[in-house]
C-alpha cells in the first residue's frame, strides 16, 4: 500500500472514536482504566443511554450500557469488551505506542486490534441503534471491562462473582477473537470463535528417599521428577477430538476442497491424527493444540541445601484443556505419559463451558456473507482464554465476532500484543454495520429458528 496519509477531517467517527481511545493509556496493572471508561460512560450518557458502572476498586471500574426494549421478549443480547491493553515495555514501534497516528492506511497503536477498535465497534453500534430509535425486542447491553489482560479479578471475574445479577437473563453475548478475515488457498475465511481453550495451572511432585549428598543414591525425587519433565516436554498428550474442533476443521475443508480438504479431514480421525501433522508440518500444525490438550513445565521448585537429597521435588506447569475435557480426564492424559506414581494439584483452574451453542452462528455467518460476497465464514477454537471463560460460569455463551476486513498480508494473530499493532481505516465501520445488521435481521430470527 502506498504511503498516504490521512487527515483527522476524513475521519469516520468510529476512527475518530477508536483514536481517542488508543491515546488513554491503559496498560494493565500499570495505568488505571478509569479515565478511559470515564470517557465512554459520557460519550454514552450524551446520546441518552444508560449506564451503571461495577467496581472493586474506583480507579479500575465496569461499564455496562443498556438500551432498555419497550416490549422484550427475547433474552438480552450481550456485547463486551476489555479497555485495557499489554505493555509496550521493550518493543520496537515505528509509530508513538500511545499516538494513534494515521499513516498508511492505518490507525496505529497498541490497542488497535486488542481490543480498542472493536470496543468502538460496539460503542458506536450502541449509539446508532439509540440515535435510530431502533425497536428491538430485546435490550441490548455493551460491557467495558477492566483488567482482561490481568487476572480478570478487578473484571470480569470480579463482575461474575460478586455482581451476577446484572447478566440476568443473557444467554448469549458477542466478544473478541473473531470475525477477522484471513486468505487461506485463496479463501477470504472469517474465523468466528465459537469455543476457547481452559486454562489450568498443575503442579506435579516427585518424592523419593533422602539423604546426604555424600552418598550414592538411586531412584531420588529428583531423578524421578527430571524423567517426567522429560516425557512431558517431548511427548504429545493423546488426541481429543471435540465437537468445537470438529465443526471449525470440517468447515474450513468444506472452504477449501480438493487435497486440502482430504488432509484436514484425515486430521479428525485420532489414530491419523499426529501422523498427519507430522509429515504436513507447519501448515497443520496450527490444529494441533486444538486436537490435544497440551502441557508445558514452566517452574522447577525443591531442594534446600547442596549437600541434601530432597525427598520432594515439583514442576508447575501451564496446561490448556480442550473445550469440554474435564480435569480428571486431562490428569488421565498426563498419567497415560508420566504413569500414575506423581502427586498433582490442581493449583488453578478456569474451567470453561462444558457444552457449545450454535443457535446464533448461522444468522452471525449470513451477517457476514451480506457485507461481503467473498467472505466464508468458518467457527473457530481459541488456544488462548479470553473473559468469555468467566461468563461461560453463568452459562452465557459467547461467539467471538468483531468483524474485520483486514488486507491478505495483515495477519491479525501475528500483530496482538506485538508491536506496530494496527487496524486499517474503516474496519471499524465495516465491523459495526455487520453487527448492527445481525442485531436488527439475524438475533431475534436465530433465536426463532431454534425454539
Ligand atoms: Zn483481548
Amino acid at each position: 500500500m502506498g504511503n498516504f496519509e490521512i487527515s483527522r477531517e476524513q475521519l469516520s467517527p468510529s476512527d475518530q472514536l477508536l483514536r481517542e481511545l488508543i491515546r488513554f493509556d491503559t496498560t494493565v496493572d500499570e495505568s488505571p482504566e478509569k479515565p478511559a471508561i470515564d470517557y465512554i460512560r459520557t460519550l454514552l450518557e450524551k446520546e441518552g443511554i444508560e449506564t451503571k458502572t461495577f467496581f472493586r476498586t474506583e480507579e479500575r471500574p465496569n461499564l455496562m450500557a443498556t438500551i432498555k426494549s419497550e416490549n422484550a421478549q427475547l433474552p438480552p443480547l450481550l456485547m463486551y469488551g476489555h479497555i485495557d491493553v499489554v505493555p509496550v515495555e521493550g518493543q520496537k514501534w515505528s509509530q508513538e505506542p500511545f499516538g494513534a497516528a494515521v499513516s498508511d492506511g492505518y490507525i496505529w497503536g497498541r490497542g488497535a486490534l486488542d481490543m480498542k477498535g472493536e470496543l468502538a465497534m460496539f460503542i458506536t453500534t450502541m449509539i446508532q441503534i439509540k440515535r435510530d430509535k431502533i425497536s428491538l425486542p430485546f435490550d441490548l447491553k455493551l460491557l467495558v471491562v477492566s483488567d482482561e489482560e490481568g487476572t480478570g479479578n478487578w473484571g470480569m471475574a470480579y463482575l461474575v462473582k460478586e455482581h451476577p445479577e446484572i447478566f440476568k437473563g443473557i444467554k448469549y453475548a458477542l466478544g473478541e477473537i473473531g470475525g477477522f478475515s484471513m486468505r487461506l488457498s485463496g479463501k477470504k475465511l472469517y474465523p468466528v470463535m465459537i469455543a476457547e481453550k481452559q486454562f489450568a495451572h498443575l503442579k506435579i511432585a516427585a518424592t523419593g528417599e533422602g539423604g546426604h549428598g555424600s552418598f550414592a543414591h538411586s531412584n531420588t525425587a529428583m531423578e524421578r521428577l527430571c524423567k517426567a519433565v522429560e516425557k512431558l516436554s517431548s511427548q504429545s498428550l493423546p488426541v481429543r477430538i471435540t465437537p468445537s474442533a470438529r465443526l471449525m476443521i470440517e468447515a474450513i475443508a468444506a472452504a477449501l476442497g480438493g487435497a486440502e480438504a482430504i488432509a484436514l479431514k484425515l486430521l479428525l480421525k485420532p489414530s491419523l491424527t499426529d501422523k498427519i501433522i507430522g509429515l504436513a508440518g507447519k501448515q497443520l500444525g496450527i490444529f494441533k493444540p486444538i486436537l490435544h490438550n497440551n502441557i508445558n513445565v514452566t517452574m522447577i521448585e525443591g531442594g534446600s541445601a547442596v549437600n541434601v537429597i530432597p525427598s520432594r521435588v515439583s514442576c508447575h506447569c501451564d496446561v490448556r484443556l480442550v473445550p469440554g475435557c474435564t480435569m480428571e480426564d486431562a490428569i488421565k492424559d498426563i498419567e497415560s505419559i508420566i504413569g500414575s506414581s506423581y502427586e498433582i494439584e490442581v493449583v488453578e483452574y478456569d474451567k470453561g463451558s462444558e457444552t457449545l451453542d450454535m443457535t446464533l452462528t448461522d444468522e452471525l455467518f449470513a451477517a457476514l456473507c451480506r457485507k461481503d460476497s467473498e467472505a466464508v465464514p468458518v467457527p473457530l477454537v481459541v488456544t488462548g482464554v479470553t473473559d468469555g471463560r468467566f461468563l461461560s460460569i453463568l452459562g452465557i455463551q459467547t461467539y467471538g465476532f468483531t468483524p474485520m476486513d483486514l488486507p491478505a498480508d495483515l495477519e491479525f494473530t501475528s500483530l496482538i500484543h506485538a508491536a506496530d499493532e494496527r487496524i486499517p481505516v474503516g474496519a471499524v465501520d465495516f465491523g459495526k454495520e455487520i453487527i448492527i445488521d445481525f442485531i436488527c435481521n439475524g438475533y431475534a430470527k436465530a433465536l426463532q429458528q431454534c425454539k
